[in-house]
């Protein structure tokens, strides 16, 4: 965990970057249903979901994370109108991260198959035990992690974001244009057909 830079990338190395801080990043484990319809709807959930159905993400804030190579097969989906942004390397399925449709709240949760290292891993290099959030949609009922660390970690996020509308660093996202809210590549929203599709594969909890 400091200041040494964290390479990113997807699976086939079309796409490369890196976090340039990896300060203040936590990691978390989220076992909420879309999460697990967005990886069945980029067809890989067996490289993206752990056997409980949770994805590994690592918090952090959009400016600290660049490209250095490719960025034009970042691709964005979103499984409704409604919701988040999830960023994609379109040459592979890789997923990237997730971040809110506004730009200013500037949280990304960095999906754990763009870090290069297996998710069981990233506890040693972040230096923070992982956190689990949305644990009632898991495949069997999960234990570890106390809420109340569960709440300070996300307070700890809420907090960073806020400081980073405050000193205008949000406006550093690689993931929208320069000083507006528009992404760098569209959004395409599932169609109603592939959306139940990517639901209906989901294994229900237990
Ligand atoms: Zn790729
Ligand atoms: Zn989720």
């Amino acid at each position: 965990m400091g200041q040494t830079p964290h390479k990113i990338q997807c699976r086939c190395g079309q796409l490369e970057g890196e976090l340039t801080s990896t300060v203040g990043a936590m990691h978390l484990a989220c076992y909420c249903r879309d999460c697990q319809a967005y990886a069945h709807a980029l067809g890989n959930p067996g490289q993206v979901l752990d056997e409980l159905g949770g994805t590994d993400v690592i918090a952090t804030l959009q400016h600290r994370l660049r490209f250095t190579k490719g960025a034009d097969s970042l691709a964005c989906l979103m499984l409704s109108r409604q919701g988040v942004l999830r960023w994609y390397a379109s040459c592979c399925n890789t997923p990237i991260g997730n971040t809110a449709r506004d730009p200013r709240l500037s949280y990304i949760g960095l999906v754990h198959t763009c870090m290069g290292m297996p998710a069981a891993d990233l506890d040693k290099e972040f230096g923070t035990n992982r956190v689990v959030v949305n644990k009632k949609d898991a495949r069997k009922p999960k234990r570890d992690a106390s809420s109340a660390s569960a709440l300070f970690a996300i307070w700890r996020i809420i907090g960073s974001v806020v400081w980073a509308r405050l000193n205008g660093s949000w406006k550093k996202s690689p993931f929208f244009q320069p000083g507006s809210t528009r992404p760098v590549a569209a959004p395409r929203v599932l169609s109603q057909e592939e959306r139940e599709q990517a639901y209906e594969a989901v294994l229900p909890a237990k």
